[in-house]
């Protein structure tokens, strides 16, 4: 089918510190624009807004300098769980998981979901789904992710959240500035997605809950598609992204 209008694509690497460092913001602009490319030939070829911002995703979260899938930043107790949702806005559809662990790609598991009577799983659930989708185990974790959090807790855990916002002693460091990633799309026939991902806020508690598998941190309708990064918590009390 031809396109009916112009694609549009939209992504985020978070509110990464290393945008405020030349040779951060060279590297974070690396990453994303080969995404940008790759998923915006996609749509240029026809693939409809859901799989492209799946595809986003799914790249972003591969990439470990984002908060996201490998590259995602340690719970308190040391562990890794990820958050993600998607959101078609043609249909009006929202689904997620939310504290997953040991998958490579959560945003996979939440387009699973799209189409199930269950629509957005917790921790417990969103493994045995894994498990039923015979998704491979896999450690999300990095070097440099463990080794801040060695840090944070010799620290005590005093920061609200791990670099993943702007934090001028980041700024310095080249692998500073990774962030929960989103990415919106319309495309050629009219019609908007957004999914996002994420892992936390970094030393959070267990059992926070982030805002990116709700409606406050991904929303779409057929009008407006919208993904958010920052604190979770001022994401949610204002209900952003729906809102
Ligand atoms: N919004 C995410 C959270 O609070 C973190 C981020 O955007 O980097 O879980």
């Amino acid at each position: 089918m031809a396109l009916q209008v112009q694609p549009k694509l939209i992504i985020h690497g978070g509110a990464g510190s290393s945008l405020h460092s030349k040779g951060g913001i060279q590297a974070v602009r690396q990453s994303l624009y080969t995404v940008v490319e790759e998923v915006y030939s996609l749509l240029l070829t026809g693939a409809n807004a859901s799989t492209a911002v799946v595809k986003g995703c799914q790249m972003l979260e591969d990439d470990p300098r984002f908060n996201a899938g490998t590259g995602s930043v340690l719970q308190s107790d040391g562990q890794i769980r990820m958050s993600a949702s998607l959101m078609d806005g043609n249909i009006g559809r929202f689904s997620g998981v939310i504290n997953v662990s040991r998958v490579k790609n959560p945003i996979e598991l939440a387009q699973f979901l799209q189409a199930s009577p269950d629509r957005v799983l917790s921790d417990y659930g969103a493994a045995e789904l894994a498990r039923e989708l015979q998704v491979p185990s896999y450690n999300a974790l990095t070097e440099l992710r463990l080794q801040e959090w060695i840090q944070e807790r010799q620290d005590n855990f005093k920061s609200t959240m791990a670099g993943v916002v702007a934090e001028p002693e980041l700024v310095e460091t080249s692998n500073a500035g990774r962030g929960t990633i989103g990415v919106v799309a319309l495309d050629g026939y009219g019609k908007l997605a957004v999914a996002t991902s994420t892992g936390g806020k970094g030393f959070e508690r267990i059992g926070r809950v982030s805002d990116s598998a709700t409606p406050a941190g991904n929303y779409a309708t057929k009008q407006a598609g919208v993904s958010c990064t920052g604190i979770g918590e001022d994401i949610l009390d204002e209900c952003l992204a729906a809102r």
